[in-house]
This record gives structure tokens, sequence and C-alpha cells, in this order.
């Protein structure tokens, strides 16, 4: 049984990304709270500086055990899925339908992996597919007025990380995700936002201990699981904005920069086909071609063999080989 068997349900014909159109064109500039632009700092930077100290304690006084390791893998992992399964293909896209208690589950897992409250990373990502690589796109690594490779470097930079903390970043959220504001179990997981963090890194220092028996052992596991975890996921989060809009190939003409980028789908869990998503914003894999790797598509394909998603949004293939032939003529 292949994965992409085409089902009844096809991406819709305008390929909107579901942000409301009422004042298309319109870029208003949002100030970012102080206390917003010092959380974003500190939760940025924290975990780079964590990773390094641990690295130190652990080539030097042995403190790396295998199960630090195993607590990384699987929390980057299930957390991963909660953002890209979960913020990303349910939330931002709509890409499938669930149940409201697992819609919220992935919400919560998705909010453990401290890129924000939910409400806010999607109405962001929506802005980005609406403005993508215009003037209006939160994080283009295009959008840079300095020539030559001072503007390119600075662009790459804003893309990956500056963007955090500029004002632009702030989408308004009434205009952006005005059905997730309208969902009480979406605003309860988003205004409770810290204590999703919270209870991903009591969640690793617990199967630290398990696994090891020692109090240390869950300290090192949340030095791994919690701290190298997030920087992980963060960077490989960042890349689909910087490295997905600079690097790799178009398979797909979509009026702007974004590409597909082989070797960064596994550590996205399946993001970096970022070309073919922006063709097909809408579609729940990713990776369309045979061998394009897309693990979150595997899983929200199980969950629909387990009924527990439904109206999964496939691409027509008849439209996409007209999109393919479109490109390949342009
Ligand atoms: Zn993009
Ligand atoms: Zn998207």
């Amino acid at each position: 049984m292949g994965l992409d068997t085409p089902s009844a349900v096809a991406v819709p014909d305008s390929e909107l990304i579901l942000a409301p159109t009422d004042a298309a064109g319109e870029v208003r500039a949002v100030k970012m709270p102080l206390v917003d632009r010092l959380a974003s700092a500190v939760v940025t930077a924290a975990p780079p500086i964590l990773v390094l100290l641990g690295m130190w304690f652990g080539w030097n006084h042995g403190l790396l055990v295998w199960q630090d390791l195993l607590v990384l893998a699987i929390f980057y992992m299930v957390i991963g899925t909660g953002i890209t399964v979960g913020f990303h293909r349910l939330l931002t896209h709509r890409s499938f339908k669930c149940g409201r208690l697992l819609r919220a589950g992935l919400a919560a897992l998705g909010s453990a992996a401290a890129e924000g409250p939910v409400i806010d990373w999607v109405a962001t990502h929506r802005k980005h597919h609406q403005f993508s690589d215009e003037t209006g796109d939160p994080h283009s690594p295009h959008l840079d007025d300095r020539h030559g490779w001072r503007g390119e470097l600075w662009g790459f930079w804003h893309a990956h990380v500056g963007w955090v903390f500029s004002d632009m970043e702030v989408a308004d959220e009434r205009r952006y995700a005005k059905d997730l504001l309208a969902d009480p179990w979406i605003r309860f997981v988003d205004r409770t936002f810290v204590l999703w963090v919270v209870l991903g890194l009591v969640a690793v220092f617990g199967l630290g201990v398990a696994l090891t028996g020692t109090v240390a052992g869950g300290l090192t596991a949340m030095l791994w699981g919690g701290a190298a975890r997030i920087f992980f996921m963060h960077h490989a989060t960042f890349s689909i904005n910087s490295v997905c809009h600079y690097f790799g190939r178009q398979a797909y003409d979509t009026g702007d920069e974004s590409r597909n980028v082989f070797w960064l789908s596994i550590p996205t869990w399946g993001e970096a086909w970022h070309n073919n998503h922006h063709a097909f914003p809408t579609s729940y894999r990713h990776g369309l071609g045979r061998w394009q790797l897309d693990p979150s598509a595997a899983i929200i394909r199980l969950l629909e063999m387990t009924g527990l998603a439904w109206d999964v949004v496939r691409v027509d293939p008849a439209k996409r080989a007209r999109k393919l032939a479109a490109t390949s003529g342009a």
C-alpha cells in the first residue's frame, strides 16, 4: 500500500493557505513588547550555551551516557511531531482533520518545543505563505537592501534567527488565526504555553531517572533531551526559513524562493521539501516524490489508517503533472 494513494479529498484549486484575505496587500509592522523580545533572547540563546557546557562536561568528566542520547532522540522525534504534524500541517494548513483531544494534544506537544505559543506560531507562518519572499514576509532571506555578500549574509542571518527579534515578526492573530482564536481548547494550550515547555523538561528528567536510576542521570538527560533538543529543533525549524529559501532545487515555479533540500529532510521530519510545500500548501505530504522521505506524512497516514485522522488532503496527480509541465516549460 503506497503512502500516496489518491483519495477523494484533493487540494482545493485556490491553494489558499487559509489566511483571511480581506485586507490582502496591507503590510503593518506591529511593535513587539520588550518582555517578548527578552523571552525570545533567553529561549534562543540559553540552549546553545547549555549544549556547550554539556559537551565540555560530557567529554571531560564522562557524564554523557547512551541514555542521554536515547532521551534526546525520543523527545526530538515526539516533540518534533508536535511541530510538524500539529502546528504546521494540522493547525496552519488544515491538511487533515482529527478529534478535539488529539488536536489539543498535538498543540501541547508542539508547545513543548519552545518555539512560541501555538496561535502566534501559526499566524506568523500563514503570513510567511501569504507574502513569501515579498515585503511582509516575516523571515525571507531576500529582502535586505544591502548589496553584495554583506546583504546576502545579513539576509540569511535575518531569515535564520534575526527575525525572531524584529517587529515585523509579529503577525496579527486576529487576522491570521481567527479560526484558532475561536477554538477554546487551542486558546487554552496557547495561554498555558510555558506549562508545556516545563512539562516537556519534567518528562525528560523523569525518563532520565528511570533509565539510569540516579538523579544525576535525570539532570544530564535534561541537558541533552532538554537544552540540546530545544537547540537542535530550533535550528531545524529556522533552517526551513533560511536554507530552504536559499539553497536547493525548485521543482515547481512557485513565484518565490522556496526550495527542496534533501539532506535536511530527516532532521526536519520531512519539512525540507519546502518548494513542494509552497506549491501545494495544504497537502499532507511535503515529500511528493517516491524517494522524498517524509516521516511526518507517514505519521499522518498512520493516524488515518487507525481512524484517528480523516479528510486527509492529497494533491491531485493531474494537477501536479500540470504544474510540473508548466515549470519545465517556463
Ligand atoms: Zn517558506
Ligand atoms: Zn507552511
